[in-house]
């Protein structure tokens, strides 16, 4: 190891976006929306940037525009959003390490509860900042008994959850959002709606109502802009000049805001697209229903969760965690990339198309 870094940055391996797979394949374990830009909307994006942005000028550093169209955007879900309530990021990764520097750096721990987006965990050790995990029971509610005596027993300085919840796909449940309003000041609640257009459930009132609540959310996935990198914090002012004080200068690309410009202003016709997705949702739901080997959860975001059932245990004659590798290295085998993590499989819906092949794939493999 170099002699000039961090020793603890040997227990850490780079993100591996995805292990090499056979061409072509269905890309179903990133929960993107499985639908490019429509041709015109990238025709009008086109002649933006040969229009108006100058490749040669930094990109607008205070991105007064694009807060205002997402401010009009989060206030058609949640009273009075302002410029002022909005900080944009380079993803809601980027974000999230705001967070992690404005709160917890020298000063506390983070708390999240697994399985859960894995990127709050990992940007927390990138920056040294211990984790406290405190798991979740078997229907995947946050072990709520567990969590208050972690903020009881520790510096506690940030709680993350995903709403709904990645890889598990349920929103927050009445008692947890209850457990959530009544944290102490110093404890930041930070809410990840990166799935929001797929339940319609948001908790962005809280965000602006709360001083230490926010509301994260992306341009990633129902907005089909994952290749732009867009996010963005809902929260008082006060916490977005924090936010806006850690973050690097010149963020966003210009052609990125650009993006998510045009993105939010042909937002009724990208959002249709949202129906599609739900009846897949449904039927892809019936169909794992309908496997005796699977036991799939019911999914509040764009990807079904599943592990096996005790059937398909004793079909296998293999441990859970076996079971679940022998099912998603076929799978890839065959031309379908999902995602094995926190012991189960998760599935984002794809096309009707990719949905139908998971199907097939998935009959050859149980039989
Ligand atoms: C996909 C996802 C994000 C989005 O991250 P970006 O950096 O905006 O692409 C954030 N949080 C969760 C839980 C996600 O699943």
């Amino acid at each position: 190891m170099l002699p000039f870094l961090r020793a603890d940055l040997a227990n850490l391996n780079a993100y591996q976006p995805h292990p090499p797979i056979p061409e072509p394949y269905d890309q179903l374990d990133t929960n993107e929306s499985p639908i490019d830009l429509p041709a015109e909307i990238k025709a009008a994006l086109a002649q933006h940037y040969q229009q108006t942005i100058a490749a040669n000028r930094y990109p607008d550093g205070g991105h007064r525009n694009l807060k205002q169209a997402i401010a009009g955007y989060v206030s058609e879900s949640g009273a009075g959003a302002t410029a002022d309530h909005i900080s944009v990021g380079n993803g809601s990764d980027e974000l999230i390490r705001s967070l992690l520097i404005a709160t917890a750096i020298n000063n506390g721990a983070i708390l999240v509860a697994s399985p859960t987006f894995s990127m709050y965990g990992i940007l927390a050790q990138t920056l040294g900042i211990p984790v406290i995990d405190v798991g979740r029971t078997d229907d995947f509610r946050v072990n709520l008994d567990m969590a208050q005596t972690a903020i009881q027993e520790n510096a506690i300085r940030v709680v993350f959850m995903v709403h709904p919840n990645s890889p598990t796909a349920n929103a927050l449940s009445q008692a947890e959002i209850d457990w959530l309003r009544q944290l102490p000041q110093d404890v930041l609640v930070v809410i990840d709606e990166a799935y929001f257009e797929f339940s319609q459930q948001t908790l962005v009132a809280d965000s602006l109502n709360r001083s230490n609540w926010v509301v994260l959310r992306t341009f990633s996935k129902a907005f089909r802009l994952a290749a732009h990198r867009v996010g963005y914090a809902v929260a008082q002012p006060e916490l977005i000049e924090a936010l806006e004080k850690v973050r690097l200068p010149y963020n966003l690309p210009s052609f990125s805001q650009a993006a998510a410009l045009t993105a939010l202003s042909y937002r009724p016709a990208l959002l249709a697209a949202l129906e599609i997705t739900m009846a897949e949702r449904q039927t892809m739901t019936h169909w794992l229903r309908s496997q005796p080997a699977l036991s799939p959860w019911p999914s509040a975001a764009n990807f079904i969760y599943c592990r096996l059932s005790h059937k398909g245990l004793a079909q296998f004659g293999l441990e859970q965690a076996e079971g679940l590798h022998h099912i998603f290295t076929t799978l890839r085998q065959q031309g379908t990339l999902i995602r094995l993590t926190g012991g189960g499989l998760r599935i984002s819906l794809g096309t009707p198309e990719e949905n139908q092949r998971t199907r097939t794939n998935l009959e050859n493999i149980l039989g």
